[in-house]
């Protein structure tokens, strides 16, 4: 076996016994990347020379006998959106194309206190905004299943820089599905934790009541691994939660024995096509036999999580992308007086949909509208959120498809805003109730494309969410997945 084809945890236990190094691992990894980017292209910067120069402290350190951390030498990918200190943060967009963040989010802080090695930046949709990363401004990125297809968005290089073992573990962020929508497009796991769980200082804000970052791994041990060093109470994140992080020991245990699990009725009804509902509901057969009990349970006011989600969304992008204004950041394009120079500015700088956003964003915000879109949002948020309070009380998991379609081919849904929104109506509901939801693969549909099948838990329910999702992951006799590149 090929040490890139080894799990985060295996590649651990091989560090712990000095069986490999992490010059070799970073080498294994290096070489891959420039074995199949060519045809995936994943990563906007593949961080070659600083994640050498990490590996060589690193052995250094591990000689001497230190204590290196619990990811010490496993490479990590970081979506382009979550500031790294030096190292080119673009957001896949023109105003920051030239953009080199002066400090490092809190989340890369402490994967590097951990030993972690960022092997690079990935691809998405400009400023986190899309659902296939063809919003890229730079190029799109390809579906490691498909090569025709879209690896789903907008984290979809972070899923498909996983998905074909260009990296072990990656980081995504998570506004409207942005983790799960990708991971299950890839076939591999894709964690949203509650929001203000995991810290938001140095995410490029896009709507800030929804953002969250979270783990994209081939498994679910990798993934508690990562989220455990990434699940921390954070000073510098006023809405970061002052909770303890789970203890790694408890979320290791696989326990879905006595689950009270609801399927939401509602994401397996209209537009969820059949491949993908009969996928996910043969799939739940391993939650019964390992002792769950499934009922049908209804949530009536998800109908209009979409429509909700697309006035609250592009409001709070429309005020956060104000800053890009040619003075303060990243790009500038001189023109005759301050006025038509952020202008210019905007117009070169920021491409079709996110204009788009803004432009909604600003409408929906005005005097005279406000109180008919922006505030009817609002309320309409507190009902999504009372039907999930509500079905939590009978209910431990809620389970649904992550998309309602499976991965889409490369230019198909392109045209066609309100399309390519649809493919986020299982996803959305999730953030604006705040919840914690992970995408795990149900299997493959009859074309050979993964489905994945999301997983739902009360906020701050993170152990028992992944304890579950462990337990099914071992029930089921296929996963992980892995294309065949
Ligand atoms: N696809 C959704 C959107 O375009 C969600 C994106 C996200 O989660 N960042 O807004």
């Amino acid at each position: 076996m090929k040490i890139f084809e080894l799990t985060a945890r295996e590649i651990r236990e091989k560090i712990r016994k000095k069986e490999i190094s992490p010059r070799e691992i970073i080498s294994s990894y290096l070489e891959r990347i420039e074995a199949i980017e060519p045809k995936i292209r994943a990563y906007i910067t593949v961080a070659s020379e600083t994640a050498i120069e990490m590996a060589e402290s690193l052995e250094e350190r591990l000689m001497k006998g230190e204590d290196v951390g619990i990811l010490a030498g496993i490479p990590i990918a970081i979506k382009d959106n979550i500031c790294t200190k030096n190292m080119r943060t673009t957001c896949a967009s023109r105003i920051l194309e030239n953009f080199f963040p002066p400090y490092d989010a809190t989340v890369v802080n402490l994967l590097k206190k951990a030993g972690a090695i960022i092997i690079g930046k990935t691809n998405m949709d400009e400023f986190a905004m899309g659902s296939s990363t063809e919003n890229s401004a730079f190029f799109p990125t390809r579906n490691p299943y498909d090569l025709e297809r879209v690896p789903g968005g907008s984290s979809g290089g972070s899923a498909a820089a996983v998905a074909a073992r260009e990296a072990p573990l990656a980081l995504g962020s998570d506004t409207g599905g942005s983790i799960r929508q990708p991971a299950s497009f890839c076939g591999i796991v894709g964690f949203k934790p509650t929001y203000g769980r995991v810290s938001r200082y140095g995410l490029v804000a896009f709507a800030s009541s929804l953002d969250q970052i979270g783990p994209l791994t081939t498994n679910v041990e990798d993934c508690i691994l990562l989220f455990y060093v990434i699940g921390r109470y954070d000073p510098l994140d006023s809405t970061s939660a002052p909770l303890p992080t789970p203890s790694l020991e408890e979320m290791l245990i696989p326990e879905a024995k006595d689950l009270r699990i609801g399927l939401v009725e509602e994401l397996f009804g209209e537009g969820i096509e059949k491949e993908v509902r009969e996928g996910v509901l043969n799939a739940v057969r391993y939650f019964e036999e390992m002792g769950a009990s499934l009922e049908w349970v209804s949530l009536p006011h998800l109908s209009y999580a979409l429509p909700c989600y697309y006035i609250i969304a592009p409001s709070e992008a429309s005020s956060n992308l104000a800053r890009y204004d040619g003075v303060k950041y990243g790009l500038r394009v001189d023109a005759e007086g301050v006025i038509p120079m952020y202008m210019e500015t905007r117009d070169k700088g920021f491409g079709p949909e996110v204009k788009r956003r803004i432009m909604l964003g600003t409408y929906a915000l005005s005097a005279g509208y406000y109180d008919a879109y922006y505030l009817k949002a609002l309320k309409v948020r507190s009902l999504i959120k009372r039907d999930f309070d509500r079905a939590f009380e009978k209910f431990d998991i809620l389970i649904s498809p992550t998309s309602p379609i499976p991965p889409f081919k490369i230019g198909e849904k392109i045209d066609d805003p309100l399309k390519m929104y649809m493919a986020d109506i299982c996803t959305i509901p999730i953030n604006l109730a705040a919840l914690p939801a992970l995408s795990i693969p149900a299997g493959l549909d009859p074309q050979g494309l993964p489905i994945g099948l999301q997983m739902i838990a009360k906020p701050f329910e993170e152990t028992t969410l992944l304890r579950a999702a462990l337990a099914y992951e071992k029930a089921h006799p296929f996963l992980p997945l892995k294309p065949s590149l």
